[in-house]
């Protein structure tokens, strides 16, 4: 079996390489990193300039065609130096979903403004008490006159303060069971009623809460059917379920071996030599190909039109929970230094192992658990019960 991602896609590589050489600047690292948030307005429009927010999709429908593995390259390329691309990622899923369910109208309005990076477009799924289970969500969208009456909160509602748009689950019936009375509405964020309260991770990273008091939204902005939301739901979160960590892996390791070659142990020799050490780092290396071959793998099963089970909650679980994992082990090596922030300038790898510390927590509750993923697999891939 060959592995590799072919000719063709190794010159797109070169290609996005020297596209991020140029456009990736210090000063937007920094600024990511201190404010964290993950975007960038600049950035957005050039990657959209060059045809590349949505290479997959049709060129008719302004992408460019390109095949899985060409996005596969993009996408590596794009984590690996760390990219702002969280608005974009929301913003291509609620496109696709659109694109898949929405109106011939609201394609119109939203679909050419997201693929030419005008417009963010922020995810409103998850509440105090509906996270993993988002089938409790308690959101109420009411019917009044042509329109909806929206009244609720959210929680981790990530760039919301940035945001045009937020894709919002609400209920619309509490009559039938759970799944069968949610509805997804676009609510614009410049809507009398809707409120944004920051939030910020461990890692640094911005999120929110956000409030719903008596936002008045046309029908115009509901997507899919009433009551249909929970189908209009699983095609986005299909494509969450398929994120993945492995480029995160390949920085941390990087960063680890940076320090190590310049680094001398207690007894004056080089820490490369410390066998606790290489060991450490032939394993994240180790998890590293396994992260980036499972991903691979969705990948190669998408551009063969093979559908997708468990592999993309594979390739998120194993790549997410190796990065925490080898983080943690590399930081207790490394001691004191592994503390050390981006924003000290003498950091071994630019702070990378202590962010990697903080950022990669994150990783395996986001975008479903560990354990919501881990029910996944067991589900479809071992054919097990549901839980519940
Ligand atoms: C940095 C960050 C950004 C985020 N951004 C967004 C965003 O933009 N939009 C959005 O809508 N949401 C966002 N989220 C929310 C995220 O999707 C939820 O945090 C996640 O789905 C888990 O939900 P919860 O936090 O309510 O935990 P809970 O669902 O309450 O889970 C608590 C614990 O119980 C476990 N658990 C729950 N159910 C089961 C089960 N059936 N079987 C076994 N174990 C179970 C979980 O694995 C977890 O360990 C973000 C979260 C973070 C941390």
């Amino acid at each position: 079996m060959d592995f590799r991602l072919g000719p063709d896609s190794e010159e797109f590589r070169a290609e996005v390489r020297a596209f991020l050489d140029e456009h990736i600047t210090p000063e937007m690292t920094e600024r990511v990193y201190r404010t964290g948030v993950s975007h960038d307005e600049a950035f957005t429009r050039a990657l959209a300039e060059r045809g590349w927010l949505a290479p997959g999709w049709p060129v008719e429908l302004g992408g460019q065609g390109r095949d899985p593995l060409e996005m596969q390259v993009l996408a590596d390329e794009l984590r690996v130096r760390d990219a702002p691309t969280y608005g974009i990622g929301t913003t291509l899923m609620v496109a696709t979903v659109l694109r898949a369910v929405g109106t011939p109208a609201q394609q119109a309005e939203i679909l050419p403004r997201a693929l030419s990076g005008q417009i963010v477009i922020v995810l409103g799924f998850s509440e105090p008490e509906a996270g993993s289970d988002l089938a409790s969500a308690a959101t109420r969208a009411v019917p009044d006159g042509d329109g909806w009456v929206i009244n609720g909160q959210k929680m981790f509602t990530t760039n919301a303060q940035i945001g045009d748009y937020v894709f919002l689950l609400a209920r619309t019936n509490t009559e039938v069971p759970r799944h069968r009375g949610l509805t997804m509405f676009l609510v614009p964020m410049d809507q009398e009623g809707v409120e944004v309260q920051p939030v910020f991770t461990l890692s640094g990273e911005r999120t929110n809460i956000t409030f719903y008091n008596d936002v008045r939204v046309s029908d115009a902005w509901r997507i899919g059917e009433v009551d249909g939301g929970w189908q209009t739901l699983t095609v986005s979160l299909a494509a969450e379920h398929g994120s993945a960590f492995g480029s995160a892996i390949e920085r941390l390791l990087a960063a680890a071996e940076d320090w190590a070659a310049g680094t001398l142990d207690d007894g004056g020799r080089p820490m490369l030599e410390d066998l606790s050490l290489r060991e450490t780092l032939g394993r994240t290396m180790a998890d590293l190909e396994v992260s980036r071959l499972l991903q691979r793998r969705v990948a190669w099963m998408a551009e063969a039109g093979l559908p997708l089970t468990t592999e993309g909650p594979m390739s998120k679980l194993f790549s997410s929970e190796a990065l925490q994992d080898r983080a943690q082990d590399l930081a207790e090596l490394m001691g004191p230094d592994a503390l050390r922030s981006y924003l000290d300038p003498t950091a071994p790898g630019h702070g990378e192992v202590e962010h990697t510390l903080r950022h990669s927590l994150g990783t395996t509750i986001y975008a479903g658990t560990s354990e919501i993923h881990r029910n996944m697999i067991a589900q479809r891939g071992l054919g097990l019960p549901r839980t519940r």
